[in-house]
Formats: C-alpha cells, structure tokens, sequence
C-alpha cells in the first residue's frame, strides 16, 4: 500500500531532518480508515478499480455496474483538476496565486476554489472556531510543509497566530484576497471531503450501482441498494490493526483525523499535524476521531475540527449537525454517538 512518489517525498523529508528529532514515515499518509466490500454480491458483479496519487494521499476507485469504466475516467478527471487547482507547493494552483498576493493583491480563481472557501468560512463558525482554513503559517512554523519539523519558541507561536486571522480571507465573486503578507490558505482539512462530493454527483449521473472510494481514510460509499452493507475499518491509533468495524449502508461519507499518520516526537512529546487555531500548537485531547455523515466536507472538517475540540465539544457539535462520531482519547477507550451502537463492532487491544 506504499506508493512510489510518497516513498520518495518521505525520504526526502527524512534528508532534512534535525538528529533528535524522530519522525514517523508520512508513508501512508492518512490511511485512517480500512475497507473491505462486505457482501458476497459485490466481490461476485465485474468492478472497475484504479489506484492513483494525488492531493498528497493515495485514492482507491472502486466502481460497480453498466458505466463503471466511464465513471472511473471522468473520477480520476475530476481529482486531477481538483489537485491543480488546491494543490499549495504550486504557486500557480490557485491556491498558490492566493498565497504567494497575500497583502498584495486579488486574484481571481475558479468557482471550486470558491466554493470550497466558502464552505471553510462557514465551517469556521459551525465548529467554534476549531477548523480554521487559514491555520497554514502555524503548520508552516512547525515544519510540516517543508519537512523541517521543530518545536517553535512561544514569542513565534504568538508572533504566527497574528497571520491566521480568516477574517482576512475576503471572497468578492471570483475573486479572493488574503489581507496580510504571510497570510497563506491550506485546504488540507477540506479538499478531500470536497472531491468526494464532487465525485458522488459524478457518480449518481453515470449508470453506476455501487461505488467505493478511499481518498486518504477519507471513505465514500455508495449503493443504489439500500440494503448493503459497507464494512469500514477503522484504525487503531496506537497498534498496527483494526480497532474497530463500522457498518454503512447508503450513500455516505466517513472520515478520520487522528496523531498517528503525520507526527513528530521531540523529547518525548509527540507533535501532530493539526493545530488548535486558538493556541498555535498541535492539538491532543484525543488521538483519533472519525466523522460519518450526509456531505463529504462536512466530514472531512469535522473530523480535523473534533480532534481539535475534543470528545465533549465533539459530541455537542456532532449532535447540532446531525453527524454520528466515534472517538478514541489518550488511553484508546472509544466513545461513540448511541445512533452507532448496533453499527459498531469493537475489537479487543
Ligand atoms: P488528513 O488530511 O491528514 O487526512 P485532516 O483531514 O484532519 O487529516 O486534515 C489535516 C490537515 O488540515 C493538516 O495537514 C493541515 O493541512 C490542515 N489543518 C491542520 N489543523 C487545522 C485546523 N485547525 N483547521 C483547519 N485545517 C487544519
Ligand atoms: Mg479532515
């Protein structure tokens, strides 16, 4: 399950790294979530499957039914136009332009660049302020764009915090302004659950019957029988195998954030990739927290919003927008939604 070009940017990575840091491989980038197709009848009716790399993460296309070849086409399509536009190591990605003219000037982007920073701003208010889009000077600090991982001093942190106001992040039809120099965007948080939307309406046009996509452990199932049932697996943060299994039946998105896929451990502590908007630092109330709901997004940003909150505000927040949660804190003892108690089956550590 290692694809060439992570291989590579993982060695890289490794290259530049200080001696008494220990970094754990970002080799399976974001693999939270395992599936396997449950019922006989899936494995048993012709599928077309594609495995690619894109928006920093493996993606595995499963489709099912008349059209399924068309369908995996015109998916890959629409991840590859996706990941040019999002992508922030390009400066000509829109991303890219509406970073490299923070403080300096507009730009114009495509309507999914808009679109999806649209859906960011109103998540930002949805999740008190936990998923903040504009958090990418402090991931920037701590090293995980560039791969220089390091713990910064408070007066940096402090200093960074100023850049990651979305307030400053101002949308006026197609186009978008980052009011401050070093002001920067960083759809990591949401752009997979965005794609994922995007492919279900490309799904439900084609003649198509059942469908699995697993873009980084961020999971789209679909099913024109409601009666089947998706097997998804989820992760144990702190083991190699599957702590969980959760069944899905129906058209849904589920998601996973978690501190074991992108991390490092400086004396001891171990820093992950998302960060808590209010303190500058890697968030670690809990370990892990996957997210299923009705909308792509909504999963995607809720499950990085919820690992930053933590279970209590999870719970309040998952119960407002109608989303089911199961969680893991320090010591993996689960918590869970009561709508998932006969989903889940809960393995033994
Ligand atoms: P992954 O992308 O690894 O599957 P997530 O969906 O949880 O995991 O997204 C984490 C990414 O979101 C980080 O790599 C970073 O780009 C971005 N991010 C980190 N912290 C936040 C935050 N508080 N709000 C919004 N985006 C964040
Ligand atoms: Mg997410």
């Amino acid at each position: 399950m290692v694809s060439v070009e992570s291989v590579i940017s993982a060695e890289k990575n490794l290259k530049s790294l200080s001696r008494k840091i220990l970094i754990v491989l970002p080799i399976l980038f974001a693999l939270g979530l395992v599936v396997f197709a449950s019922l006989r009848s899936f494995n048993s009716s012709p599928y077309s499957y594609s495995r690619i790399y894109s928006m920093n993460t493996i993606i595995d296309i499963k489709v099912w039914g008349k059209e399924r070849n068309a369908a995996v086409k015109e998916i890959t399509d629409e991840i590859n136009h996706l990941n040019a536009l999002f992508d922030d190591f390009s400066a000509q990605s829109d991303v890219g332009k509406i970073n490299v003219n923070a403080g300096v000037k507009e730009v114009q982007v495509s309507s999914d660049t808009i679109s999806v920073l649209k859906e960011a701003q109103q998540m930002y208010k949805m999740t008190n302020s936990n998923f903040n889009v504009c958090i990418a000077p402090i991931s920037n600090l701590w090293g995980f764009k560039g791969g220089n991982y390091r713990v910064p001093t408070a007066v940096e942190i402090q200093n960074t915090l100023k850049l990651t106001d979305i307030n400053d992040l101002k949308i006026a039809g197609n186009n978008v302004y980052l009011g401050k120099k070093g002001e920067a965007v960083d759809l990591g948080g949401i752009a997979k659950g965005y794609a994922l939307d995007k492919i279900m309406a490309i799904i439900k046009q084609q003649d198509v019957n059942d469908a699995l996509i697993n873009m980084g452990g961020n999971i789209l199932t679909y099913s024109t029988d409601s009666q089947k049932i998706w097997k998804v697996g989820i992760k144990d943060p702190r083991g190699g195998g599957v702590i969980g299994t959760l069944s899905i039946s129906g058209n849904k998105f589920i998601a996973t954030s978690g501190d074991y896929e992108r991390f490092f451990i400086d004396n001891g502590v171990r820093y992950c990739h998302i960060f808590d908007p209010l303190t500058g630092k890697p968030a670690n109330k809990i370990v892990s927290i996957t997210v299923i709901s009705d909308k792509g997004y909504v999963s995607d940003v809720l499950s990085t919003a919820f690992f930053v909150a933590g279970k209590t505000q999870a719970f309040e927040i998952a119960a407002k927008l109608g989303v089911s949660i199961i969680g893991f804190d320090e010591s993996i003892v689960p918590f869970y939604s009561d709508g998932l108690t006969e989903l889940l089956q809960l393995e033994k550590r």
